[in-house]
């Protein structure tokens, strides 16, 4: 008989959003009259730019015809693409990249677990804790620990609690580690780091040798003018970071799906027999072998983004999310709530008054309010205590949930 992963078995079974699903669905059917309304999920709910959309059904148009027909696209992505994500994302932040530095992808997850496959089993992974749990979990698929201890840490990872004290943005560890993964603006505690904060991680890379997976999936969320958007912003990031950005809740494409890698040529690894080898060459052969590129009409909506139409659309729509983000943080301030993020990310993240667990404060606000959250326990044991709410719900949904959440704490 075939074996199977038995890395898989280490999993912990998918727990957090099925759990949720089926509290509310109980509750939902013993109060059938109850407006239930969900800042839970990390899903966007306005509709696709206008430009977007016209660019997206033309490409669809084209398909339909032998002249513009597109078949097979080069697997990276098209230059036409990658060099407008060059020029409007990347050059006014001052950070030039070559056209063979970025890759385009069918989203950022399958990007955070498919670079694992050019990094060799014994490197040692640092994990911010609570965390996206895809980082983790794909690293105990691809079988880089050992089993999770009673709290849900997996032995051979090196997890970096975020927590109210070090302002969610962990310390550098204190052992070598070779690989780092950072997400600002961070899902899920909604925090940012500065410019210094990212240097200090960049330092440490390139004393250690080691590479960070920097996530900026939220990237386009910062207000602030002094965050930095990239993480080669950043002096010497270059040698040492791989970024990551997706268009999902930049422009609304969870369900169109686009994404993409920066893979710069100087970050390099060394080989088992102690070369040095560029990580780009790698990541490149991974692509072209496994991956048959995002689809045509896809690319030409993600890059209609990068339209002056688009781009002002799209800004349009970010401004409506942060807005939300707005009238959750600021209601829940007057009620005396501690709050973090929400102002340069989608998500805030709440402490539980009066110390409840999440998961009891999670049943309180679905009880009382009939509003559905996210209970931070479920990104990490360092979330216990605290919970997400998401700006990216309706304005009158949030408007309504937050008045409710009000009136109950008050
Ligand atoms: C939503 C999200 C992504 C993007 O995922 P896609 O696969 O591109 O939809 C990446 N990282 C984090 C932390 C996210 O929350």
């Amino acid at each position: 008989m075939a074996k199977i992963n038995d890395n898989y078995l280490k999993l912990k079974a998918g727990y957090l959003f099925p759990e949720i699903g089926r509290r509310v669905r109980a509750f939902a059917e013993a109060n059938p009259a109850a407006k239930v309304i969900r800042l839970g999920i990390g899903d966007v709910t306005r509709p696709l730019a206008p430009a977007v959309l016209k660019a997206f059904h033309a490409a669809v148009d084209d398909l339909g015809t032998v002249e513009n027909f597109a078949g097979y696209g080069p697997e990276q992505g098209y230059d036409w693409l990658i060099n407008a994500i060059i020029e409007k994302s990347y050059q006014p932040l001052g950070v030039s990249l070559k056209t063979e530095e970025m890759f385009i992808s069918d989203g950022s997850k399958c990007d955070c677990a498919n670079i694992l496959d050019i990094f060799a089993m014994d490197n040692i992974v640092a994990i911010g804790d609570p965390v996206y749990p895809v980082y983790n979990d794909t690293n105990v698929m691809i079988g880089r620990t050992g089993d999770a201890d009673a709290k849900g840490y997996y032995k051979g990872v090196v997890y970096m609690p975020c927590n109210e004290a070090n302002g969610f943005i962990p310390a550098l560890p204190t052992e070598k580690v070779d690989i780092i993964y950072l997400c600002f603006p961070n899902n899920p505690t909604g925090v940012v780091a500065s410019k210094a904060e990212l240097k200090k991680w960049v330092d440490y890379a390139n004393a250690n040798d080691a590479v960070i997976f920097f996530d900026a999936a939220y990237e386009a969320f910062i207000t602030d003018p002094s965050i930095p958007h990239s993480i080669y912003e950043i002096e010497g990031a270059k040698r040492c970071a791989i970024e990551f950005r997706s268009f999902s809740k930049t422009a609304g494409f969870t369900g169109v799906r686009c994404g993409l890698v920066v893979v710069p040529e100087e970050v390099m690894g060394t080989t088992a027999s102690g070369e040095k080898y560029s990580f780009n060459k790698l990541w490149l052969r991974r692509t072209t072998t496994k991956f048959n590129g995002a689809s045509y009409p896809v690319q030409k909506a993600a890059a209609a983004v990068y339209s002056d139409e688009g781009w002002k659309q799209t800004k349009e729509i970010i401004d409506y999310y942060m807005e939300n983000a707005r009238i959750i943080r600021e209601g829940l301030k007057e009620v005396g709530v501690t709050c973090f993020g929400g102002v340069n990310a989608p998500y805030i993240w709440l402490k539980t008054p009066a110390g409840l667990t999440s998961w009891d404060f999670f049943d309180k606000l679905l009880t009382e309010c009939n509003v559905v959250g996210t209970p931070g326990s479920g990104f990490g044991p360092s979330g216990e205590g605290y919970f997400r709410l998401s700006a990216f719900g309706n304005r009158d949904n949030v408007i309504e949930a937050v008045e409710r959440i009000k009136k109950n704490l008050k």
